[in-house]
């Protein structure tokens, strides 16, 4: 059985195939067994699961994810690491499909491993560079995901998981509460990772749920985007692109200030996502 979460193992593979870790694409491996295990218990994943990670890597946690008896379709953008895998963990319940994440059609490479539909999680040790972007698609594209636990950088952790009037609140923040429950669930040091990254790291799990406000969603996210485009700006002000977009005047965004209650002078920071879409649909009502 290949010692996938072992710094020695790691160490032996990449020197045997003469490869060094790319920073450029955020790979630093997992070589912590405990941590691993943690990952899986809170994906809740049992010999019933399908599972879509994203950034396999050296397996650390493909290999204990198939061994636990979950179906893993596992993304992987380096080609000498995807064909490194094909031949270090031959396991049948494995799948390696090489291509960009954030490009690749999902539902085709799940259907393609045999996928029917069922629920599915995804878990991910996430490459730090295109954690955003990643975590905006697994929670629009739609796929019927029971939980997304992700490993991210502790900063994006908490951007994910702020409330409003935090410094850290923002559309990440906004589109989690709109698609998810999220949670922390683990503080991860970076002496875990081979090499270890200059950042601490945390684990995230968000468990989709239908939205909890009844705005309309495109309208309300041009809404929450204007709002943070000009963070300093007050809302009244960073609104008015959009307003002019929409072909809207001035007063009838006061209006709308007015009926939810909002001071004019209100900073984008300071609204919760109820507030949100209120204002998005007193808005949409001189549209
Ligand atoms: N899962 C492994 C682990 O926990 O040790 C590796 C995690 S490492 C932080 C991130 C992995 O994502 C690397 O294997 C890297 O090559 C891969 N990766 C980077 N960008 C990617 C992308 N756009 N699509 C798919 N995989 C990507």
């Amino acid at each position: 059985m290949p010692q996938v979460t072992s710094p020695s193992y790691v160490a032996r593979i990449m020197k045997e195939k003469g490869i060094g870790a790319k920073k450029g694409l955020g790979q630093n491996f997992l070589v912590d067994r405990n941590i691993v295990q943690r990952i899986l218990d809170h994906a809740a994943v049992d010999g019933e699961s399908w599972v879509l990670e994203i950034g396999p890597g050296m397996g650390a946690l493909t290999w204990p994810l198939a061994e636990r008896g979950a179906q893993v379709v596992a993304l992987e953008i380096d080609s000498e690491l995807a064909a490194i895998l094909r031949e270090t963990l031959p396991h049948p319940k494995i799948t390696i499909v090489e291509g960009d994440a954030l490009s690749l059609d999902w539902e085709g490479a799940l259907k393609d491993a045999g996928w029917e539909g069922q629920p599915l999680a995804l878990v991910a040790n996430l490459p730090y560079y295109i954690t955003s972007p990643l975590i905006m698609k697994a929670l629009e594209c739609g796929l019927p995901f029971t939980a997304i636990v992700v490993m991210v950088q502790k900063e994006v952790a908490e951007r994910m998981l702020a409330d409003p009037g935090s410094k850290d609140f923002g559309v990440l923040s906004l589109a989690v509460q709109y698609y998810a429950q999220g949670s922390l669930v683990l503080k991860v040091p970076r002496t875990v990772f081979f090499p270890p990254p200059s950042v601490d790291s945390a684990v995230v799990k968000l468990e989709p749920r239908p939205p909890q406000v009844s705005a309309p969603r495109s309208q309300l996210f041009a809404v929450i985007r204007a709002a943070f485009q000009q963070r300093r700006k007050t809302l009244r002000n960073a609104l008015k692109p959009l307003l002019a977009e929409w072909g809207l005047e001035m007063e009838q965004l006061d209006r709308a200030l007015a009926r939810c209650g909002l001071d004019p002078r209100v900073r984008g920071e300071r609204l919760s996502l109820a507030e949100y879409s209120q204002l998005t649909e007193e808005l949409l009502k001189g549209v």
